[in-house]
């Protein structure tokens, strides 16, 4: 592994720490000026598979990506895009699923709905 490459890895992974919350590519990118874009994506990418960084489509249509200190799950608003994080019991989750032979790795939540952003 060459030593420019980790840098940049290093950099698109603190960019991702000190948000606290989703980022998508191009969020990264603008963060990231001297980054080309397809760099981004492409450490992106293997922070995902490493497991380090949490791929979400959170509104269907553009990736997010989210460092996650605690695993959690999240709730979104269909309109203003707005997003809540919360945590939930996995054990609970699995009896409502009533999943019994079912050997679970991860388990996320994503609520879709209308929050109360109309004041
Ligand atoms: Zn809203
Ligand atoms: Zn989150």
């Amino acid at each position: 592994m060459n030593r420019r490459h980790s840098k940049k890895r290093e950099q698109i992974l603190e960019v991702l720490k000190n948000e606290q919350g989703a980022l998508s590519a191009s969020d990264v990118h603008a963060k990231l000026p001297t980054l080309n874009l397809t760099t981004v994506y492409r450490n992106l990418d293997v922070f995902v598979y490493d497991g380090e960084v949490k791929k979400l489509l959170l509104d269907g249509k553009e990736a997010l990506y989210e460092y996650q200190n605690h695993p959690h799950h999240h709730a979104v608003c269909t309109q203003c895009k707005r997003v809540i994080h919360f945590t939930a019991p996995d054990a609970k989750i699995m009896k409502l699923l009533g999943m019994k032979d079912f050997q679970v790795d991860t388990l996320e939540v994503t609520v879709r709905g209308i929050c109360n952003h109309k004041k």
